[in-house]
């Protein structure tokens, strides 16, 4: 391997970097990761690095799995490329339409295929205005999402989003998508119980239909648990309430299962683990493990048959990849063979619970939320206030994260909260390691925010 200063320079010659500050780049250089197994990284130095974010929240089932490598190699062989345009078909789209139509739960039994979570938001912003129109009420046109959640980088689903930060670049959002606050009770719950809290940010949704007029509303689109936006878990009042509104005022749900789908939380979906019931649900990372691009959106019966009363024209070239529909496919077969979302719903994450939930004892971590394998903490100076740093938000977020980061331990941060997502496969011994690693680093940030005078 050359040497990792020359490859850093000449990676920040030429490669433009997503959401990546290309002067920052320039100075530190990233760092280059040169394999993986399991839930460990080996960078370009020979640091074996724990990945707690399942790289972006994706490699469910762990690196370095060969059966994925094979099934890959085995479809490239036999089939490398065929679109699904115009009646054409394969088997590999065929199998996996149908795998995912019986691990979906209710009527969710119909599939359009994409290459990401964004194309795959994309394709529901059109298809759920599409299907109203072709019911003869094109007035509903109007979406509505959330603040600080986030959807995809495309147009379409960047709008979808709502992080202001994105807005703000480019021209987005396009018309008719509308925001409401997200319930995030540590930030912006004041006085009130969490159980108040999750009913009023619900009932924002109600007093937004009604502002828009539920004849104008197409959707409500949301993450079952936003993950991005800083792992908010909301209060167990929050989704029966969303639910109450979405039938009351005819509005499709779409529940966007790009991170909490296939046993992030501890179930298939994250609607299972919420107790919803959505029209559609957006897929993606974990349908393969991340080992090849694929997304796409589960669709209940009623909106496939209206949509498939016509043409729906809409489509990318690899809608259903054969390639990437067979390794989706093994990914899934080990999933389940492997009972690796029973174990964890059962045994790692019960054990990473109650350890990641003693991270509060750290003087400057407030709340900690955690489902199943996605979790988060709150930093703060002061628990008893639920206060925020007097610093830009982000600043002692990006002071841990860094910590983290030289420890060999890879969290994220979001504002000041910091987050993990670990491949589903870690064990009990490696979830140890991360909490240690996190503690560390917790007080050697804790000492450099100090130092700063930021407390
Ligand atoms: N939806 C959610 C909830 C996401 O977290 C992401 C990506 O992080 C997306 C959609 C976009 O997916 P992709 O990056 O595959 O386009």
């Amino acid at each position: 391997l050359l040497p990792t200063a020359e490859l850093q320079a000449r990676d920040a010659a030429h490669h433009m970097h997503p959401f990546t500050h290309g002067a920052e780049l320039g100075k530190k250089g990233a760092r280059i990761i040169t394999s993986a197994d399991g839930c460990w990284l080996t960078d370009s130095d020979g640091n074996r690095i724990l990945d707690a974010m399942a790289g972006l929240w994706c490699v469910n089932i762990g690196y370095g799995r060969q059966e994925l490598v094979d099934a890959a190699a085995r479809q490239m062989q036999e089939l490398p490329f065929y679109n699904t345009f115009f009646q054409t078909t394969h088997v590999p789209v065929i199998e996996l339409a149908e795998r995912l139509a019986q691990l979906a739960p209710g009527d969710l039994n119909h599939v359009f295929f994409a290459s990401s979570g964004s194309e795959a938001n994309d394709t529901n912003l059109r298809m759920v205005r599409t299907y109203w129109e072709m019911k003869g009420q094109p007035s509903k046109k109007a979406i509505i999402s959330r603040w600080n959640a986030y959807h995809g980088s495309s147009v379409g689903s960047g709008s979808l989003g709502g992080m202001k930060g994105m807005h703000a670049q480019g021209g987005m959002p396009i018309p008719d998508i509308h925001h409401i606050d997200q319930p995030n009770w540590w930030s912006e719950g004041g006085d009130m119980t969490p159980e108040e809290f999750g009913i009023e940010r619900a009932q924002q949704l109600e007093a937004k239909i009604k502002e828009l007029g539920a004849d104008n509303v197409a959707a409500f689109i949301a993450e079952p648990v936003q993950g991005a936006g800083g792992v908010i878990v909301p209060p167990d009042s929050y989704w029966p309430e969303i639910q109450r509104i979405c039938d009351k005022y005819d509005i499709l749900l779409i529940a966007d299962e790009v991170i909490c789908g296939f046993g992030r939380t501890g179930n298939w979906f994250g609607s299972q683990t919420m107790n919803i019931k959505p029209h559609i649900m957006t897929i993606a990372k974990g349908l393969s493990s991340g080992y090849l691009p694929i997304g796409g959106s589960i669709v209940c019966d009623e909106v496939a048959e209206v949509i498939g009363s016509g043409e729906f024209n809409h489509g990318y070239t690899y809608s259903g990849h054969p390639v990437a529909c067979a390794v989706a496919l093994e990914n899934l077969r080990l999933l389940e063979e492997e009972q690796i979302i029973d174990t964890v719903r059962t045994e790692t994450a019960p054990y990473l619970k109650e350890k990641f939930e003693s991270l509060t004892d750290h003087p400057m971590v407030g709340e900690a939320k955690i489902v199943g394998m996605m979790g988060s903490i709150a930093l703060t100076p002061d628990k008893a206030t639920r206060a925020a740093f007097a610093s830009e938000a982000g600043t002692v977020g990006y002071i841990c994260r860094e910590r983290c980061f030289s420890n060999n331990l890879i969290m994220r941060h979001v504002g000041d909260r910091m987050i993990i997502s670990p491949p589903l496969v870690i064990s009990k011994g490696e979830i140890d390691t991360l909490i240690e690693r996190a503690l560390l680093s917790l007080d050697e940030a804790m000492a450099e925010v100090e130092k700063q005078g930021l407390m």
